[in-house]
């Protein structure tokens, strides 16, 4: 890597952070050291094969006073992410912090162990496990709760009991309503492009060290084990609900539609315990997740947190969640929640405001100041979400892409443009030039516009691209938030390197396995490719005999619908066969055994020719 050093502009930037930040509140070091009982040492974690799956020892240059290449806060908050070990929540208790981008917990039971969110990797998960079981002492797990539908709170579920266990009854897995659903759509649907735009958010290819990765703010970064899922035994739905699970009192509130679809908050009576899954950590988190995600709801968000703080406060010594570290003392919880909750709120109804005003996101994400008193609270930092992406997805979610200019309504595509404006400039070297004006005033934001265009109208135009690396690298410098930096950053290595395409793919087969058969059919759907399609005219009936259920899939005008019915006579074919064999065909397998065919094969063979992949290597920083 051909890294640059930082550039008097965001040394001078930084300065002034240091003077703003509230460094005399250490609290937080404090509480992500309490109840420290042992370290997995070394902490680093293998696949079977020998592959290292998590290496948090990579870590350890995150000591004393921050570089000039880092911004102070981010490496505050990096330092405390990137503790790792067996904690006391409360005795009885237990947390593992700092073995994957996640926590997972561990409640003891009268006989057992109650599992929270096992992480993302079977082999995380499983060195969790041992490293509680070599201080705390054997206990078989006896439940699982997946607190809600995104990965790194599932995944590990393999290294903490198994498909076995949990179908002979001894293992429950409880879940919000709605999670094995929208667990698999969001890694199916949108998924390869998603995984690609991961690697950005993440940094997973960039090296570790104060010039690179530093962290990801919510956690240090993604593992990359073995993926599974189980599906659960017990659906929780209501909000009031309990469960007793292994003697342990559970009383649920459901929270559906916040940081995740499908959420939910508990507590533990016997414990004086909450758990708040992912919609309290320290930081301000994402209403749009730079991945690419639907935009989530803060309003929706900021009621629950009030639900919270009514039902459970004043019963809480602690709240703990599934990133971070918890907080103690119900006073404390009381205005820790309140403090998120009064955060979220904020951004919502003050881009709404400001909206009605006729401003537009981009115009809003620069208004938009938070009260003092919530600046002065490290928690509401934005180190994952970031007050000016929040806002723009704030404006999104109600008023979509289009601002109501009407200039702005058919402007030309990004390269389209961009050779516009480099003729108009005056060509690419002067548009060069002009960017290494604006990257020595410290106008970084305006070197990389400029700089777009250039690499929009000539790739290969060399001094373009170096200084556009030399640009996001000192945005990814000056950036608070861990997964800003990682994208600049990322942006600079291509650059750089060239693609390095989705470092970690997401849709494991043990999660396609659990797609329903409409899933499934959606799936396909979205992979069709409608010009090369639209002049087939495709019946085929579908027998699932593992599932007692007929379908019939037409393809016409290069769409691909399905509906639950018996068979059509009309159609082409017959299929009959099984959901797991089915799954078999799409990964391309058409001559094993369990698949019949009455009709014409050649209609399945069709429909299979139309079917385009995604491209995990598609170019993101150039065109
Ligand atoms: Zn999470």
């Amino acid at each position: 890597m051909q890294n640059k050093p930082v550039t008097p502009a965001i040394q001078k930037a930084h300065a002034a952070h240091l003077g703003a930040l509230p460094l005399d509140d250490t609290r937080d070091f404090e509480d992500a050291d309490r109840g420290f009982l042992a370290a997995l040492a070394p902490g680093v974690v293998h696949a079977a094969d020998g592959r290292t799956v998590w290496d948090n020892d990579s870590y350890a240059f995150l000591e004393g006073e921050a570089p000039e290449t880092v911004h102070p806060s981010l490496w505050r908050q990096s330092q405390l992410v990137a503790r790792q070990g067996l904690y006391e929540v409360v005795a009885g208790i237990y947390q593992v912090r700092g073995l994957d981008l996640s926590n997972i917990t561990f409640v003891e039971g009268d006989t057992g162990l109650i599992v929270i969110d096992p992480l993302i990797s079977t082999e995380t998960a499983a060195a969790a496990l041992t490293l509680y079981r070599e201080h705390r002492g054997e206990r078989d797990v006896v439940a699982v709760i997946y607190s809600h539908s995104h990965i790194d709170h599932f995944g590990g579920v393999f290294g903490v009991t198994s498909v076995e266990d949990v179908e002979a009854g001894k293992v429950q897995v409880i879940a919000p309503e709605g999670f094995v659903e929208h667990a698999v759509a969001e890694n199916v649907y949108a998924g390869p492009a998603m995984g690609r735009r991961a690697g950005y958010m993440y940094g997973a290819v960039l090296a570790r060290g104060p010039q690179g990765q530093v962290g990801a703010g919510l956690g240090q970064t993604t593992s990359s084990g073995e993926v599974g899922m189980i599906v659960p035994t017990l659906e929780v739905t209501t909000t009031g609900e309990t469960h007793t699970v292994d003697g342990v009192e559970i009383e649920f509130q459901m929270a559906p539609g916040t940081e995740a679809p499908s959420e939910m908050h508990f507590y533990f009576p016997k414990y004086r315990a909450l758990c708040m899954a992912e919609n309290a950590t320290h930081t301000l988190h994402n209403l749009l997740t730079l991945r690419g995600a639907l935009v989530r709801d803060p309003h929706v968000w900021s009621t629950y947190l009030t639900e919270a703080i009514d039902t459970f406060g004043d019963r809480s010594d602690v709240a703990f969640a599934s990133h971070h570290w918890p907080t103690w003392t119900s006073d404390r919880v009381v205005e820790y929640l309140s403090t998120q909750r009064d955060l979220y709120a904020y951004l919502h109804d003050q881009t709404l405001r400001l909206l009605n005003q006729g401003y537009q996101g981009a115009e809003i994400a620069e208004l938009i100041e938070l009260p003092p008193a919530l600046e002065n609270a490290w928690s509401t930092h934005g180190y994952y979400g970031s007050v000016s992406h929040n806002v723009k997805a704030i404006y999104q979610r109600y008023m979509g892409w289009f601002d109501g200019n009407p200039t702005r309504l058919w402007p030309h595509p990004p390269a389209e443009q961009a050779t516009r404006y480099v003729d108009a400039l005056g060509g690419i070297d002067r548009v060069v030039e002009l960017a290494q004006a604006a990257f020595d005033s410290g106008d970084f934001r305006w070197a990389a516009t400029l700089l777009d265009h250039a690499i929009f109208t000539d790739e290969s135009h060399r001094p373009a691209r170096e200084l556009l690396a030399d640009t996001l690298e000192q945005l990814g410098y000056g950036a608070e938030n861990g997964t800003w930096r990682n994208f600049f950053l990322s942006g600079a290595t291509e650059l750089r390197e060239g693609n390095f395409g989705t470092p970690t793919a997401t849709s494991a087969p043990a999660i396609v396995a659990q797609l329903t058969p409409e899933q499934l059919f959606d799936a396909i759907a979205i992979s069709v490719n409608g010009p090369k399609a639209w002049d087939l005219d495709i019946s085929i009936n579908l027998v699932l005999t593992d599932l007692d259920a007929a379908y019939r899939l037409t393809l016409r005008n290069g769409v691909l619908i399905h509906r639950k019915a018996e068979a059509d006579p009309n159609a082409a074919a017959t299929i009959t066969t099984t959901k797991p064999r089915l799954l078999g065909v799409m990964a391309g397998d058409t001559s094993s055994p369990g698949l019949d065919i009455t009709g014409d094969a050649g209609a399945l063979t069709a429909l299979l020719g139309m079917l385009d992949q995604g491209d995990p290597n598609f170019d993101i920083v150039t065109p």
